[in-house]
């Protein structure tokens, strides 16, 4: 790790607390967010069909999403992208979905010599070391696999909430993602107490790493907790000015 990246507050943050205990608001539209969530997955099953598969980062939206899919009996495949960086919290997930839910979560991984090739020239922290870096190691270890995950697809569902980000404030529930394919995003106007008191009511599996103030979780190298007052994603590629997103996400 760079000098600059190793004097960054990891033992900084706050002693880990319960994310149900710290967030969870019912409030009285969420009852209706409830349905139109499902009502928008409805509609995507029955425009796409085969076309739709659910992207999960297997962050805590996105297993909302899953509980969604599975209490409304849709047939939705659902992915993830395993980038060989991941927390073996994050990993440990997939067999919770199966036991819960009874879903295979299909996962996608780098091309392997890719991978290889990559650290042998830029190194295992060549992510520090400058943005284009950075930005190549997620071209390797998420955006090509994430091109197999969505080949032959005309739709994929996300995550997204406009709370996240300022770059995320207009994300819409169902768009051009600029290649071609609707992206769905039917928790785009929930809250984060929202999220979190519907995994409190229908006790939804989640990543313990949430109770250690990780809103947003990435790669382990490349994920920190946030402090009181940060941004959803303040700490995702915390050492960088800029808009915290992979690529993934990125508008053409
Ligand atoms: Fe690499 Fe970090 Fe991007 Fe993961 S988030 S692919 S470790 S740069």
């Amino acid at each position: 790790m760079s000098e600059g990246v190793s004097s960054l507050p990891w033992a900084a943050a706050p002693a880990a607390g319960n994310a149900i205990g710290l967030y969870a608001k019912w409030t009285p539209a969420l009852d209706a967010k409830i349905e139109a969530a499902q009502q928008h997955l409805r509609n995507a099953c029955a425009a796409h069909r085969d076309g739709l598969v659910q992207s999960s980062s297997l962050g805590v939206e996105d297993m909302v999403i899953t509980d969604l899919i599975s209490r409304a009996g849709l047939n939705v495949h659902i992915a993830t992208l395993d980038t060989g960086k991941l927390h073996a919290e994050t990993l440990a997930l997939l067999p919770r979905i199966k036991d819960r839910y009874g879903l295979a979560v299909e996962v996608f991984k780098p091309v392997a010599e890719a991978v290889i090739q990559f650290v042998r020239k830029e190194g295992e922290e060549a992510m520090y070391k400058s943005i284009e870096l950075r930005k190549a190691c997620c071209g390797v270890r998420k955006m090509e696999p994430l091109s197999r995950m969505l080949a032959g697809r005309t739709a994929w569902i996300t995550g997204l909430r406009r709370e996240q980000s300022g770059a995320r404030g207009d994300v819409a529930f169902d768009e051009d993602d600029g290649n071609g394919r609707r992206k769905i995003s039917p928790l785009a106007d929930w809250t984060w107490a929202e999220v979190w008191a519907y995994v409190q009511k229908y006790e939804v599996p989640y990543n313990p790493l949430h109770d250690q103030f990780m809103p947003s979780i990435g790669c382990a190298p490349c994920t920190r907790a946030i402090a009181v007052g940060e941004d959803f994603r303040a700490g995702r590629w915390w050492w960088e000015d800029s808009t915290k997103e992979c690529g993934l996400h990125a508008k053409s």
